[in-house]
């Protein structure tokens, strides 16, 4: 089946005894014994659940994956991949990453004796030059967030298989339909399900998607174990959210598109992180790896006057955090993505005053670009 066709039917339209269209919602913590020693297909929601297991088995195909694991919320799925490693392990990261990951590995995964390089996993070499021999995996996003960098994931995956390292990709801004780290190499991807593949901005979801069989049964022990798992009821919304992610996403992608080519029209933008703007470094590598650019743009426009008008004054825009839903917003990273990240650090990135990350929705490309226009033209 084709990706658009795997999004509806991954179960091969297998039916329940009431030959249910939509997967039922089985909001039971339990499950009943069939005898002595006889237990049902389910035991308990923690370990296992129908609704849960459906929506797993959708995720797992549109990733190419052996399997997938559905969690409470993204961080909750990074947090569970992180305990494969123990106190010793290195892990090396990108430089520019979602602000939880970071405060994940800076504040909570170094406490327990883990350790991390930051870099940019766009230029091998320095990759390269930072393993060591307690190094246990490379650790990406791509395009990362916000400053839009792109790492060459099969090049990556090439150089982590040589030193016997696990790549994990966070897929979360293109999803599977633009890009399949695993089809490439990775061993690992995590999404913020609570983004594009929900993708209504409703509820929060986390994924690990793994590539061996080995790796299931070390992730699927530790999901049991450590129990950050999605609630029926959240696996309903996603799952439902994902019928609908190619049409979604080809209408956000259009919608970016041409949100970023207007803002580089203007005089008072100094900068558009856009990866589909050929002049983009990372371009030639997203054309090779993914089949779309996704709907994030980050800008750094001439004043904080003017980045805190175009919070205060958009219309069609929200001024809130998150990303990846149908309505646009727009956040703020110095004040909210990337508030606990050193002052000096964000500046040297580019993350200043002047910097405002965009999700870009799938309303009417005329009514977002004259919402911006009106607060530019103001
Ligand atoms: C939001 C996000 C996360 C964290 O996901 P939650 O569902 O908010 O816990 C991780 N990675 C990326 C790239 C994100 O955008």
């Amino acid at each position: 089946m084709k990706f658009e066709t795997l999004c509806l039917h991954a179960d091969g339209n297998k039916k329940d005894e009431w030959g249910t269209l939509t997967q039922a919602v089985c909001q039971s913590s339990t499950f009943v014994h069939k005898g002595v020693g006889v237990p049902s297909e389910y035991s308990y929601s923690r370990l296992s659940n129908p609704t849960r297991a459906h929506l797993e088995n959708t995720v797992a195909a549109l990733e190419g994956g052996v399997a997938a694991y559905a969690f409470s919320t993204g961080m909750a799925a990074i947090a569970t991949v992180m305990k494969l490693f123990g106190a010793g392990s290195h892990i090396i990261a990108s430089e520019d990453l979602y602000g939880g990951s970071l405060r994940l590995f800076n504040n909570v995964n170094s406490h327990d004796g883990m350790t991390f390089d930051f870099t940019d996993t766009g230029d091998l070499k320095k990759v390269e030059s930072l393993i060591k021999p307690c190094t246990k995996a490379l650790y990406i996003e791509t395009p990362s967030n916000p400053l839009m960098m792109v790492s060459d994931i099969s090049a990556l995956s090439a150089l982590a298989k040589r030193y016997g390292l696990l790549l994990i990709v966070d897929n979360t801004f293109l999803t599977p339909y633009f890009q399949r780290p695993i089809e490439l190499g990775a061993d690992i991807v995590v999404h913020s399900g609570t983004k594009y593949l929900g993708g209504h901005n409703d509820a929060l979801a986390g994924f690990a998607v793994v590539n061996s069989e080995e790796l299931a049964e070390r992730i699927g022990y530790l999901y049991k174990t450590v129990g950050a798992c999605l609630a029926p009821w959240e696996c309903f919304l996603i799952e439902r959210g994902i019928k609908t992610l190619p049409l979604r996403m080809d209408r956000i992608n259009s919608n970016a598109e041409q949100i970023a080519g207007w803002l580089r029209g203007r005089n008072e933008v100094v900068k558009v992180y856009y990866v589909g703007f050929e002049d983009h470094a990372g371009y030639e590598i997203s054309k090779k790896q993914s089949t779309g650019f996704g709907g994030m743009i980050s800008v750094e426009v001439e004043s904080k006057e003017l980045a805190e008008r175009i919070l205060k004054d958009v219309k069609v825009f929200q001024y809130a955090e998150s990303l990846g839903g149908v309505e646009s917003l727009i956040t703020y990273p110095m004040l909210q993505t990337h508030a606990d990240v050193p002052k000096e650090e964000r500046e040297r990135r580019g993350i200043n005053d002047r910097f405002l990350r965009l999700s870009v929705g799938i309303e009417n490309i005329s009514d977002l670009i004259e919402d911006l226009k009106q607060v530019f033209d103001k």
